[in-house]
């Protein structure tokens, strides 16, 4: 057994797995919540890394500890050992990603405490992306203020789109090398990939991962000018501006429920708020998928991971309907099917596979911690 401990620190919670490399499987599981909040029994990281490693039980021998790290920014394009040097690199990039690195870095700094002579690895979610051409990831904006400021798209789901575009490969049983894919990761938060032999060439998310698809409770793409013209017509300041964006738009935003289960059982009750808002939801993923077509000038499949994507049997369906002119279609029967693993949900001699990879982040992360050690 390779086991690898791998973390997830998040600004109030700390998500573990204990991956064993060899054979893929999640040895333990779990999550502290609530860290920091009143009340809560986990005063801080610290007591809280302490728990997470008193449930992985004795007698284990973890080789490594990775660590997801969301932006990565120009600096980081692999995962990297942890030094004192990278942590400090890692908070140096805070203010491209201030909701996520700090709170990475807390988790980072406590599981070191904890486990300080194993191996720590910091796995990005936007070294993926290190491949896209300059024609996608730049902004038509001032070209000196884009490079004083490092305002570009990075791109994140990096861990998972490898990781679910090496599988799709292989389950399509085509040479990574030769494969176009649009993969869709629909979850809390949401996004596109078009990946070209193993490349990433074009991803909707941004510098931020407020860009692109409808999600949970963020806009995704809107009119950037919708910012100066609320500040003066409606006398919102720019925190204000922030979370209404992060915080209090996407489904939320549409229809008072974040979680696509609720606004599904709306819809599927009658609900004409709750069905508009899938209609939003749906139309920006066909935009993606046609504009991705575009850019890989052929394509292999179409793949469904993440949250939604791998368990929502009417968004998969609903959002490709209409797509046949492409040579995307979605077989009823098939997606209809109770499976966990990797799937066809497209007819026999579609033009398109279509295809639903479950993603996992965690053995994603075990692995390329062990393959940079
Ligand atoms: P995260 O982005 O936080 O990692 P996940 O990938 O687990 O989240 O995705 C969470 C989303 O998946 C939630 O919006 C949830 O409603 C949705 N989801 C989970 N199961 C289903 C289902 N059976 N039908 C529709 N949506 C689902």
């Amino acid at each position: 057994m390779t086991e690898v401990f791998v973390v997830n620190s998040g600004s109030s919670s700390i998500k573990y797995q204990l991956v064993d490399v060899e054979t893929g499987a999640a040895l333990v599981n779990g999550l502290i919540e609530r860290i920091g909040e009143s009340g809560s029994p986990v005063a801080d990281h610290v007591a809280g890394m302490k728990l997470a490693l008193e449930a992985l039980g004795t007698g284990h021998d973890i080789v490594a500890v990775g660590h997801r790290v969301v932006h990565g920014g120009t600096l980081f394009t692999e995962a990297t050992v942890i030094t004192d040097r990278v942590e400090k690199q890692i908070e140096g990039l805070s203010p491209l990603a201030p909701l996520h690195n700090p709170a990475n870095l807390i988790g980072i700094r406590a599981a070191r405490k904890a486990l300080p002579s194993v191996p720590h690895v910091a796995v990005f979610d936007t070294a993926f992306h290190r491949t896209l051409p300059p024609e996608a990831y730049t902004y038509a904006i001032d070209a000196d203020v884009a490079s004083k400021y490092a305002v570009r798209r990075y791109g994140f789901h990096g861990t998972s789109y490898k990781f679910v575009s090496e599988r799709a490969a292989e389950f399509l049983g085509l040479p990574l090398a030769d494969t176009k894919l649009i993969v869709l990761h629909l979850g809390n938060g949401a996004s596109a990939c078009a990946i070209d032999g193993g490349r990433s060439i074009d991803t909707s998310m941004g510098m931020t991962p407020l860009q692109g698809l409808v999600m949970g409770t963020r806009s995704g793409d809107i009119d950037p000018a919708i910012l100066s013209y609320l500040y003066h017509e409606a006398g919102m300041g720019f925190d204000e501006l922030d979370t209404l964006l992060n915080k209090q738009s996407g489904l939320l935003g549409l229809t008072g429920e974040g979680d696509m289960r609720d606004v599904q059982d709306a819809a599927t009750g009658g609900d004409e708020v709750a069905e508009a808002a899938l209609a939003v939801y749906r139309h920006r993923i066909r935009h993606y998928i046609g504009a991705y077509f575009a850019q890989l000038g052929r394509l292999d499949a179409v793949v469904f991971t993440a949250g939604v994507g791998e368990n929502s049997v009417a968004l998969r369906e609903q959002a490709l309907a209409g797509l046949e002119g492409l040579g995307i279609s979605v077989d009823h029967v098939r997606n209809a099917a109770k499976a966990r693993d990797a799937r066809y949900i497209s007819p026999d001699g579609s033009p398109v596979a279509v295809l639903v990879i479950p993603t996992n982040e965690e053995l994603e992360i075990a692995r390329q911690a062990v393959a940079v050690l």
